[in-house]
């Protein structure tokens, strides 16, 4: 039986804690990672069914845990050692900028002082090589297979874009993508990090939801655009980071206006103030807006980001001040 809204079922999500019968009668005890009402009665409404429809049950008793759950078990994952807090950047698909946020506020953070590390596992269209420069690093391994980080504007980086030779876009299968991300997390040397930011492969599916369960996440950044179609899938990501229970710190809304250049006068493409409205709707902080700017589009193209190549750019000085407010919605976790 399927969790709502994902393809794994409740039994390996790790939600059914207890089974017992006993002369027809059946007792069942959930550990819901949520306390939303609509997802409790039909969960509860199907189990009920499913059960009844057995040969010999006369009766289903449905109880919750004690604890709420966290998806996957009772226990939180391992934290990676050396590594303070990992910040997963998550969109509901892709285009949307998560690739550029992922690497602008990585810089931010390093420009706060902080020891960065940037995790590509975007590993579909792994971007983050060339918008750092570096697009034909190849990173080096030492005792046992483990793999060094390519070091670049004083982050350490890992995309899997190191690991392909032909850089066309790869189809992987979720639980594939999911063997080789969590086999980068455990076999690169990260060393003393402040923040692992991690930008995930676009979605809000189940191959994302198996990476921020096994890896630890603190915090997740939603990147959206403001039209209403893309915000439907912030709610998405919301429900995603709900059901691993990790706080989502903030949403950022890219491409939210375009500035002319000749005339400055700034036009909605995509709708006016979706990211906000929708922020305040879902209660969920509004980190930021940023507005479609060549220069920044230039500047990831170049291998430059702009808060690395143009840290008094306006954009720039957005990103600093998501970084700001990111750090602090950690540091309350
Ligand atoms: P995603 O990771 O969501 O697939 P990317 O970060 O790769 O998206 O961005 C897609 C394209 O849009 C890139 O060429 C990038 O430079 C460009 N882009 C992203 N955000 C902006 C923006 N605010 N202004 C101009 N170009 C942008």
């Amino acid at each position: 039986m399927r969790y709502p809204g994902f393809a794994r079922d409740i039994v390996t999500l790790g939600l059914v804690r207890e089974v017992t019968v006993q002369a027809g009668q059946v007792a069942i005890v959930l550990a819901l990672p949520t306390d939303k009402r609509d997802v409790i009665a039909t969960l509860d409404a199907e189990i009920e069914g499913a059960v009844r429809s057995l040969p010999g049950v006369a009766k289903v008793e449905i109880r919750r845990a004690g604890e709420q759950a966290r998806v996957g078990g009772s226990s939180r994952a391992a934290p990676l050692p050396g590594v303070r807090h990992i910040l997963a950047v998550a969109s509901g698909k892709g285009g949307v900028g998560k690739s550029t946020v992922a690497v602008n506020l990585a810089l931010a953070l390093r420009a706060r002082g902080l020891r960065i590390g940037l995790l590509d596992a975007d590993i579909h269209g792994p971007s983050v090589p060339l918008m750092a420069g570096v697009p034909e690093a190849r990173p080096r391994m030492v005792e046992e297979k483990k793999i060094v980080p390519i070091e670049r504007y004083g982050i350490a980086l890992v995309s899997m874009g190191f690991f392909l030779d032909d850089r066309s876009p790869v189809i992987w299968r979720g639980p594939m993508v999911m063997s080789i991300v969590r086999q980068f997390l455990k076999d690169v040397v990260w060393g003393e990090l402040d923040i692992l930011v991690v930008d995930l492969p676009p979605g809000t599916g189940d191959a994302q939801l198996t990476l921020l369960q096994e890896v630890a996440v603190a915090g997740g950044v939603i990147v959206t655009t403001p039209q209403d179609v893309a915000l439907q899938d912030v709610r998405r990501g919301i429900t995603m980071f709900d059901t691993v229970q990790t706080p989502v710190i903030g949403i950022v809304e890219n491409m939210s206006g375009y500035v002319c250049p000749k005339c400055g006068t700034e036009e909605a493409i995509f709708g006016t103030d979706g990211g906000q409205r929708e922020s305040a709707a879902l209660n969920v902080q509004l980190l930021g807006k940023i507005p479609l700017v060549g220069d920044l589009r230039a500047s990831m193209d170049l291998g430059a980001p702009l808060v690395a190549s143009a840290p008094d750019h306006p954009i720039s000085q957005t990103f600093a001040a998501i970084a700001e407010l990111v750090v602090a919605g950690l540091e309350h976790q």
